[in-house]
């Protein structure tokens, strides 16, 4: 018995004659194609939507934004390996009828039509609803900090870059000291050297000044060079590393991301409420119900979707009374009575309210502890406070809607968790594209290769 053999590469017609045979009639290939063409450029915003009447013809954006999104679904991002693929892969040959842009005009495409890709991302989300593809019944709200093009080395705060900035000036003094004595000794050798040493210097100099300027303008503590948009935030060892906060809106049934966003907020806590709200006008609703994890958990985020219509069940996070053994009463012990604003507390005592509201809470405060046998069980101070968030009602009626339904937690792990996971490994875990306006477009294109892979499964599977 001989082997399977293929065909001899000289034969004159090796691939069939027709390139569209090469190309399976369900591939996702096609999909990318008939989508494509149904976009309205103009309506988007994209560059060159409509063809210059004069100067040499550019490429069609439909074919740049094929190639991109064709990119994005087989984890091809770079903007030279698109380059490649255009010259060997026969599927982007036939998506883009055999162009060859270039990777700088692949990549100025990316950079220059941001805010038209993040629309045409969610553009396939209305066209997933209008197909019947997901109902968003519940939707799961989610974050995770993807690593921004910037090394963790990169990150200053202002001891840093005052410390560099006085090694630069002494450098400079020396430098000029140096010069000074060889026009002493009418020396011109070396000079030219240290004059582009000097301009090399003056010009980081001039950089450090701008980031310090960065620090003061945006109150910040830290700042990333080169990638001034990025925070560090998340944990890794070795330092905090630069990166962005994503935050998607998921539809708990069929795992489509309906909405996402790309943010530098260090955590999910003040997310909850504009996620929420821009999900529900995408899908032009008046009401929405929504599930997040513990790190959502957020007072005014609470009240601000009970009066946006918006359903929030987020479980609560409560500080621990650890003071003493850990074992002194917490904060469920002392009872609130809204008719008068007051708490009473273990030994029946009331606690009046003190002061106008701090930092988001309001404090109560027994006026007598003495001669209290559950002193030593309630606190170590003279007397004891007791706090409560402005809009504390808010907050416990999002914490019941969790412990009347549990089911809903699992619900959100299962259906948020899973779009991260494969977006993060098609992504490679960090964007290629520095600041919001290439990490927006990077975010849009991974989405819709995701959401495009998601609904040809959902397609896929037997009703
Ligand atoms: S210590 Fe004060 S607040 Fe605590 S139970 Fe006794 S009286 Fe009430």
């Amino acid at each position: 018995m001989g082997y399977v053999t293929g065909d001899d590469r000289r034969q004159p017609c090796l691939l069939p004659p027709v390139i569209d045979d090469h190309i399976e009639p369900d591939a996702p290939v096609r999909v990318i194609d008939v989508f494509v063409d149904g976009l309205d450029f103009l309506a988007l915003g994209f560059e060159r939507a409509a063809p210059a009447s004069t100067g040499r013809p550019g490429y069609d954006p439909r074919d740049l934004l094929k190639l991109y999104i064709y990119g994005y679904v087989n984890e091809v991002r770079s903007s030279r390996r698109l380059e490649r693929e255009c010259k060997r892969n026969v599927e982007v040959m036939w998506l883009v009828g055999r162009l060859a842009p270039d990777h700088k005009t692949i990549a100025d495409f990316r950079r220059d039509n941001g805010a038209a890709i993040v629309g045409a991302c969610r553009a396939f989300v209305l066209f997933c609803r209008e197909q019947g593809l997901f109902t968003a019944v519940l939707v799961s709200i989610d974050g995770s900090k993807v690593r921004a093009a910037a090394s963790t080395l990169r990150v200053l705060d202002q001891s840093r870059i005052a410390e560099e900035a006085q090694k630069i000036d002494a450098a400079v003094a020396s430098y000029l000291a140096e010069l000074d004595q060889a026009d002493a000794v009418d020396h011109g050798d070396g000079c030219q050297a240290t004059t582009q040493v000097l301009a090399a210097l003056r010009e980081r100099r001039a950089e450090l000044n701008r980031l310090a300027a960065h620090l003061d303008k945006d109150d910040r503590r830290l700042v990333v060079e080169g990638e001034l948009d990025a925070r560090p935030m998340g944990y890794r060892r070795g330092g905090k590393p630069p990166s962005y906060n994503v935050q998607i809106a998921v539809d708990a049934d069929t795992g489509i991301v309906i909405h996402h966003d790309v943010t530098d907020e260090v955590n999910d806590l003040r997310m909850l409420h504009p996620m929420a709200v821009a999900t529900r006008d995408l899908l032009g609703r008046d009401t929405l119900k929504v599930v997040a994890d513990t790190g959502y958990s957020n007072g005014n985020a609470a009240a601000a979707c009970e009066a946006d219509g918006i359903v929030a069940c987020v479980p609560a996070i409560r500080s621990v009374n650890n003071r003493g053994d850990g074992d002194q009463f917490d904060r469920s012990r002392f009872r609130y009575d809204p008719e008068h604003d007051q708490y009473t507390c273990p030994a029946g005592r009331t606690m009046h309210r003190k002061g106008p509201v701090n930092r988001n809470s309001l404090y109560y405060v027994s006026r007598d502890c003495s001669g209290c046998e559950l002193k030593p069980r309630c606190t170590q101070a003279e007397v004891r406070w007791v706090s409560r968030h402005q809009h504390e009602d808010a907050l416990e009626r999002m914490t019941k809607r969790v412990a009347d339904e549990p089911a809903l937690m699992r619900r959100r792990r299962c259906s948020a968790e899973h779009p991260f996971g494969t977006m993060k490994r098609m992504m490679a875990g960090r964007f290629l594209t520095r600041g919001f306006r290439g990490t927006r477009a990077e975010m849009a294109l991974t989405v819709l290769a995701f959401n495009m892979i998601r609904s040809i499964n959902l397609r896929a599977q037997p009703s």
